[in-house]
């Protein structure tokens, strides 16, 4: 069998009409067939390329329930805590909590642009992996967010339309002169919280 190597695909960039779709569901068939799986690579290699903490599938103009998450000493999120590599196929999130954190998003597919979003901190998520096994897990703390922000992709929501100040948009290098301090503090102290739980 040849190997194929990986292809870093292009990333939509807000105003493209794909990231405004719903994506749709895929079968256990389409799932496990080549040009899915080889998609799944390339989304990947694709997100590491881009330092990004997650892709969507919408977001390299595939319209299809797929996203890829992963947070390792990241450069672009520093202050994330680690999240190994992981597929999500067809994911539905379930809010647990009302609790609410406040927190600055940014995009691989909105250039230079953070600004605060409220996301729930305790929610059940429900997907396949890439094999088509089930994933049910329990998220807590900062990683909940990351999870949301990559399902709301699939709907054709992004970051942007969630922001209800917009007051505290920002481009990234006027974040880590005002804003990242206080986040940083504030991420912290979730996270410390949710960390053996
Ligand atoms: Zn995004």
């Amino acid at each position: 069998m040849c190997q194929r190597t990986h292809v870093l695909r292009k990333i939509a960039q807000i105003g493209h009409p794909i990231l405004r779709e719903q994506a749709r569901a895929l079968s256990e068939d389409e799932l496990s067939s080549q040009p899915i799986q080889n998609l799944i690579d390339d989304m990947i290699e694709t997100m590491r390329d881009a330092n990004g903490a997650g892709l969507a599938a919408t977001q390299v103009y595939e319209s299809v329930q797929i996203c890829v998450i992963e947070v390792d000493n990241n450069p672009r999120y520093p202050d994330k805590p680690h999240l190994p590599l992981t597929i999500l196929v067809n994911p539905t999130i379930e809010v647990l909590d009302d609790e609410m954190f406040e927190s600055y998003e940014g995009c691989l597919s909105v250039p230079d642009l953070r600004g605060v979003v409220a996301r729930s901190v305790q929610i059940r998520l429900r997907a396949f992996d890439r094999h088509g096994s089930e994933v049910d897990s329990v998220i807590r703390g900062p990683s909940a967010v990351t999870f949301q922000h990559e399902c709301d992709h699939l709907k054709g929501v992004l970051f942007v339309d969630r922001v209800l100040d917009p007051t505290t948009l920002t481009t990234w290098n006027e974040f880590e002169r005002h804003h990242r301090a206080a986040f940083v503090e504030r991420l912290n102290a979730l996270n410390t919280r949710f960390a053996d739980r």
